[in-house]
């Protein structure tokens, strides 16, 4: 940061040296009308984080001149807020209605100059005659009121002598400037309302423009930050401080970009929406992106901090990816928390030679790890393993337990199936299995290659535990209205199996569960009795390849699954298909679901599977592009064939195009009906592997930042994944991400 400084803290430092401020004096100004979001601890990082870098002073204060909006519960949320994230605000907290009698005496010195009047034209005169930016205004005929007429016309308004919208307070400025706002703006409006701190002492209350300014200045504030939008409300700003000759240690306003972030909304008007529509439990709801929300999922205060930095300030808008923000608590997490075993969805494995019990020593944190600390694992005949890690058909490229391949139990010993046992549906519900005694991890002298290792859980000793799965509240990468909502943002697993050690000894409240992601027990509802974990976020970025499939589909509003008990039930054809697709072509529980019980779909895999042995990939494009594509042109011919998918998905299997690329040309597919190898060909998009033609980008890249590469080298590892973004954005996709990866770690070593 020393460096480079951003453009707020050169003007600081400008003013500290010329010696225009003695001291740094900053605010956070929220309107208590809703929780904060991750827009406000953007703000928040700014103005206490400057403040504290330039040994000054920065204020909490509440702008609460809205008295129908405002409540007590939102002041709590932001005090809570601001010193979650490590923040001090001093003695007390400020509140604009404390100035209310002072900003009406600085109204009333306004009239005596004759720089402002009570107009009585109603809204919607005063809306016409204010012009367009092409044509001046017009002012009313009430501005030529006299000085006593407008006092005491304001002064009947504060003893609440008239009714709501029959006078306003407005300056008297230019109603030909070419800032529309400069045209004799509003400064005070009539409301009966009763306010949460002032009660019913006050009729008029004062707009943003007038207080904002006169809040600044009452408490010392020498630089005043704000976002973008208020730039056109700077003019006002200096002229109601000018105009009252408020000219000594006054404050200045500078405006940088607001925070917005893909795949969220950040407005208080939208997320109270949400609250009171009862799409989410609440304002910190873990899938909310308020302050609250990202502290119930599991965020931590450091992590959200390290966003704030890593985003920095600008003056031009953009929106930064979510991906970021879910990066910088994977990268937090991973060095501080320790890894358990949980088994979200159980089977049953009995090891027939095996007898008694052991427990086996197994470290909670990884050789990379700078922690120590292990726990004992229980071991037995009776365990249990992810319904999803054993395959009895599995595709090419499976590497966990099969009828022919064994597999290790993470920390523990290889095992080998030897039976499977299925009820009267086909549905596996056990595995006979048998243990490998010269295998243990640590002291493997067993010879036996394994190509994984799987969690798994001991039966008697484990815990039954609720996870909550939770996932990004939008599927949508700008979303509008609730039409845009995830309906999987949340799926509830009642009993999913953990080890006794994470619930017993509690080494921690967040874990990685491993192969699963970071998980937090839930500050609110864990129990003894019920322990609840939260998701913060899956171990790398799977929404990539998610996304696309869901943007268009016009979804229900979000609402809970439970993953353990089905909906409706399947006939027989369908779970005959499910079975089929689970065990033989080792598809996963959910595609398999939605390609079973939707018959355009199965027959539409089956033909693509006849010409290319691929289930999984294959199964994956139609369960999802395939079935977008179907559902927007329902009952109109689709434009390519089962075959030309197959003929897609060989383009990937060769390592020709990227899974990336991949989406691309079916976009094209979709809506030309070519070939795909002719769109791949005609269009350039044959995947980079070549390292002498990705070196140079790379090199560019790296050339381009200059900032982030001191930052990497000063110890930020974490920017690596910048970097690598970067190149793979510049090639638009195309580079082979595995090669991008081994020579940006090499060149930046
Ligand atoms: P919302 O539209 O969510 O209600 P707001 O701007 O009206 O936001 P305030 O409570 O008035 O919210 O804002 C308090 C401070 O936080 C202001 O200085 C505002 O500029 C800043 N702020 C609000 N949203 C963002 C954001 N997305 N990025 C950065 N700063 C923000
Ligand atoms: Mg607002």
């Amino acid at each position: 940061m020393s460096e480079n400084k951003d453009f707020l803290r050169v003007i600081i430092e400008e003013d500290l040296k010329s010696g225009k401020y003695k001291e740094v004096v900053t605010r956070f100004p929220p309107e208590p009308n809703g929780f904060p979001h991750i827009g406000h601890a953007k703000s928040i990082y700014i103005n206490f984080g400057i403040a504290s870098e330039y040994n000054g002073r920065c204020y909490l204060r509440m702008d609460d001149t809205n008295p129908t909006k405002e409540d007590t519960k939102y002041v709590e949320a932001l005090k809570d807020a601001v010193k979650w994230l490590g923040f001090d605000w001093g003695n007390s907290v400020h509140f604009t209605s404390d100035y209310f009698p002072k900003l009406y005496d600085y109204a009333v010195e306004l009239i005596k100059m004759g720089k402002a009047y009570v107009d009585s034209l109603d809204e919607e005169d005063i809306r016409k005659y204010r012009g367009t930016v092409t044509e001046a205004g017009k002012r009313s005929k009430y501005s030529e009121r006299s000085i006593e007429e407008n006092l005491d016309l304001f002064l009947r308004m504060k003893n609440g002598e008239f009714k709501d919208g029959e006078h306003v307070l407005r300056a008297k400025i230019d109603m030909n400037a070419a800032n529309m706002k400069m045209r004799d703006p509003i400064l005070y409006r009539i409301r009966h309302a009763h306010h949460f701190r002032a009660g019913d002492r006050w009729s008029i209350y004062p707009m943003y423009d007038f207080a904002h300014c006169l809040s600044d200045y009452i408490e010392g504030i020498s630089h005043s930050f704000c976002t973008l939008e208020f730039e056109n409300n700077r003019d006002i700003y200096d002229w109601v401080l000018d105009t009252l000759g408020l000219k000594s240690q006054r404050p200045y306003q500078y405006e940088f970009a607001r925070l917005s972030i893909n795949y969220t909304v950040m407005s208080k008007r939208k997320l109270l929406e949400l609250v009171e529509g009862g799409q989410v439990d609440g304002w910190d709801d873990p899938r909310m992106p308020t302050i609250a929300g990202y502290r119930r999922r599991g965020y931590t205060r450091e992590s959200i901090l390290n966003f704030c930095d890593q985003i920095g300030i600008a003056k031009a808008n953009s929106t930064v990816d979510v991906a970021q923000l879910e990066f910088c608590i994977r990268d937090d997490l991973n060095t501080k928390v320790p890894r358990v075993l949980c088994v979200l969805d159980p089977l049953k494995i009995t090891i027939e030679n095996y007898e008694g019990h052991e427990e086996i020593d197994a470290p909670y944190y990884p050789h990379d790890v700078p922690k120590d600390g292990s726990r004992k694992l229980p071991f037995s005949r009776n365990i249990y393993i992810e319904r999803d890690d054993f395959n009895e058909n599995p595709p090419k490229g499976y590497f966990r337990l099969t009828p022919e391949q064994p597999v290790r139990l993470r920390h523990g010993y290889i095992i080998t199936c030897k039976k499977v046992i299925k009820d009267d549906n086909g549905n596996i519900v056990e595995i006979k299995a048998e243990y490998h005694p010269d295998s243990k991890s640590g002291d493997d002298t067993s010879g036996i290659k394994v190509k994984s290792a799987i969690q798994w859980v001991s039966a008697k000793e484990a815990k039954t535990v609720e996870v909550r799965l939770y996932d990004r509240l939008y599927s949508s990468e700008s979303p509008e209205s609730i039409e845009d909502l995830n309906p999987d943002s949340l799926k509830v697993i009642k009993n999913a199996l953990i080890e006794p050690a994470v619930i017993t000894e509690k080494p921690d409240e967040r874990f990685q569960f491993e192969r699963e992601g970071y998980f937090y027990a839930d500050p609110i509802d864990y129990t003894d009795e019920k322990p609840v974990f939260n998701k913060i976020v899956g171990l790398k970025d799977s929404w990539g390849k998610k996304t696309k499939a869901t943007q268009n589909t016009p979804k229900p509003q979000a609402k809970k699954v439970q993953v353990d008990g089905e909906v409706v039930a399947m006939n027989e054809v369908q779970k005959r298909l499910f079975n089929k697709y689970i065990n033989e072509h080792g598809l996963n529980n959910e595609v398999a679901n939605t390609l079973a019980r939707d018959e355009t779909l199965s027959s539409f895999y089956e033909k693509a599977i006849s010409s290319l042995n691929s289930p999984i990939s294959i199964a994956n494009i139609v369960a999802n592009e395939v079935a977008r594509e179907i559902k927007e042109n329902q009952g109109s011919q689709l434009k390519f064939s089962a075959a030309q998918i197959a003929e897609l998905i060989k383009m990937v299997d060769d390592e020709i195009i990227s899974n990336k690329i991949a989406k691309v040309v079916f976009e094209d597919m979709a809506k030309s009906g070519k070939n795909p190898t002719q769109i791949v060909e005609t269009k350039g998009l044959v995947q980079i592997s070549d390292p002498s033609k990705i070196s140079p980008i790379i090199d560019e890249v790296i050339a381009k930042n200059p900032d982030n590469l001191a930052k990497f080298k000063a110890g930020n590892s974490k920017l690596l994944g910048f970097f690598v973004g970067q190149v793979l954005k510049a090639t638009g996709g195309k580079a082979n991400p595995k090669i991008v990866n081994q020579l940006v770690a090499q060149k930046l070593k």
